[in-house]
C-alpha cells in the first residue's frame, strides 16, 4: 500500500464482534481470562497494552516504513523515555541542536536529567562544528530537530548520521513539524523518529500524545517499551481513537498546510514591514537547498520578524482576526505567535519575531487577514 491508503488502512481492522468499520473505542482497563488461565484476545490490562493504543502503534510504524512504535502520554513524555532509554553501555553524552522546541529546552535545563546526562548543544547546520564536537568525547545519542522551532533551519539528516554512525551513537529525528508525509528520517539512516502527536498527525488540536517509531529491533526499543508499560506513560485509549482518525487525513491536509505556506510566506516577504520570513521553501533560505533534498515539500511552519522590535510584532498579532494568538501548531486553524514573550529568558527568538502555523482555511482569507494586520 501507499503512504495515502496506509494512512486511511493500516491498524484497522473490522470488529469482528459487531462488524464495526471504525475501530471501537475501548475503554476497559482490564480483559477477562478462560477458565484454563489464559489470555484468548491477548489483551490484560490496558497500560500493558490496548486495541486503540495497538491500532495506532502499527498505523504510525507502517507510515514511517518502520519496525515499531511507542506511544507516549505526549510528546514529551516521548522524548523523556528517548533519552532515557540509552542503553547502560552507550557514553551518557548526548548531542542536541541549538534550535530546539522550547519544552526539550526546560527538560534539559529544569530536571535532572541535566545532572545524569552530559548534554552538547551544537548548530546542527554547521556540519564541521558537528564533526568537531561528536569527535571531541564519545556521545550515546545525536538528536536532530529539522525544520526547527522557532528559526524554521533546517539539518542535513543523512550527513549528520553518517557523523553519528562513525562514532556508534543512536539517532534520532523530532520529525513533528515535517511528518513522514513530507521527510522520511529513516530513508537517511536514522534510528529513531520522534513525534508530537499532538500536532499535525492529530491535526485537530484536540489530543496529546507522544510517539517513538524505531527503524530496527535495538536494545533502546526494548527499553523504550519498559518506559512506557512500567513506568506507565501511556496514552489514553480515546486520545489513541482521535489520533487514528485524525491521521486519515494528514496526507491531504499536508498538501494544504504546504501550499498555503508557501503563499504567505511569498506575500510576507514583499511586504514592506516585514524584516525577514524563516521559511525553507523559499530559494534564498539558507536550507533550501537541503529541505529540497530530503524533504518533498516545504511544510506548514513558518516564522517572519517585523520590521522594528517587540512593541511593533506585538501590535501585528494583536490585530488579527483569523488567525488565533496561541501556542502550538499543525491544526487545520491557523495560529500566531509571539515566540521571546512566551519563553522568556531562554528564548532564541529575536524580539521581532512571529511563528505562524497555517492551517487549511483559504489562503486568500488568511493573507487578507495579515494584510489588515500588518497595516
Ligand atoms: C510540541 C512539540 C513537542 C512536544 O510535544 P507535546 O505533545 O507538547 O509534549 C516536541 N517537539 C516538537 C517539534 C513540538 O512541536
Amino acid at each position: 500500500m501507499r503512504f495515502e491508503t496506509k494512512a486511511v488502512h493500516a491498524g484497522r481492522r473490522v470488529d469482528p464482534s459487531t462488524g464495526a468499520v471504525t475501530t471501537p473505542l475501548h475503554l476497559s482497563t482490564t480483559y477477562e481470562r478462560d477458565a484454563d488461565g489464559s489470555y484468548p484476545n491477548e489483551f490484560i490490562y490496558s497500560r500493558g497494552d490496548n486495541p486503540n493504543r495497538r491500532a495506532l502503534e502499527e498505523c504510525l510504524t507502517s507510515l514511517e516504513d518502520g519496525y515499531d512504535c511507542v506511544t507516549y502520554a505526549s510528546g514529551m513524555a516521548a522524548i523523556t523515555s528517548l533519552i532515557e532509554s540509552l542503553p547502560a553501555d552507550k557514553p551518557r553524552r548526548i548531542i542536541m541542536p541549538d534550535d530546539m522546541y522550547f519544552g526539550i529546552r526546560s527538560l534539559l535545563s529544569e530536571t535532572d536529567i541535566k545532572s545524569r546526562f552530559d548534554i552538547a548543544v551544537v548548530d546542527m547546520t554547521d556540519l564541521e562544528e558537528v564533526k568537531r564536537v561528536i569527535d571531541s568525547a564519545p556521545a550515546g545519542l545525536v538528536w536532530m530537530e529539522t525544520p526547527s522551532n522557532p528559526l524554521v533551519k533546517v539539518t542535513d539528516i543523512e550527513a549528520i548520521v553518517k557523523l553519528a554512525q562513525r562514532a556508534g551513537a543512536y539517532t534520532a529525528v523530532d520529525n513533528t513539524w515535517a511528518t513522514p508525509v513530507l521527510q522520511r528520517p529513516f530513508t537517511f539512516g536514522a534510528d529513531f523518529s520522534l513525534h508530537s502527536v499532538t500536532k499535525y498527525l492529530g491535526g485537530h488540536s484536540d489530543l496529546m500524545i507522544g510517539a517513538v517509531v524505531a527503524k530496527s529491533d535495538n536494545p533502546m526499543l526494548t527499553n523504550l517499551r519498559a518506559w512506557q508499560q512500567s513506568k506507565g506513560a501511556v496514552p489514553s485509549p480515546f486520545d489513541c481513537w482521535l489520533a487514528l482518525r485524525g491521521v486519515q487525513s494528514l496526507a491531504p491536509r499536508m498538501m494544504v498546510h504546504c501550499s498555503n505556506a508557501e503563499q504567505i510566506a511569498d506575500f510576507l516577504k514583499q511586504h514592506s514591514k516585514v524584516e525577514a520570513v524563516h521559511y525553507p521553501g523559499l530559494a534564498d533560505h539558507t536550507g533550501h537547498h537541503i529541505a529540497a533534498k530530503q524533504m518533498s515539500s516545504f511544510g506548514g511552519m513558518l516564522s517572519f520578524q517585523v520590521k522594528g522590535g517587540q512593541a511593533e510584532a506585538m501590535a501585528v498579532a494583536a490585530k488579527v482576526q483569523i488567525f488565533v494568538r496561541a501556542t502550538s501548531l499543525g491544526g487545520t486553524h491557523s495560529l500566531i505567535e509571539h515566540r521571546a514573550s512566551v519563553e522568556k529568558n531562554k528564548t532564541m527568538a529575536p524580539p521581532n519575531l512571529l511563528r505562524l502555523s497555517i492551517g487549511i482555511e483559504n489562503v486568500d482569507d488568511l493573507k487578507e487577514d495579515l494584510l489588515q494586520a500588518l497595516e
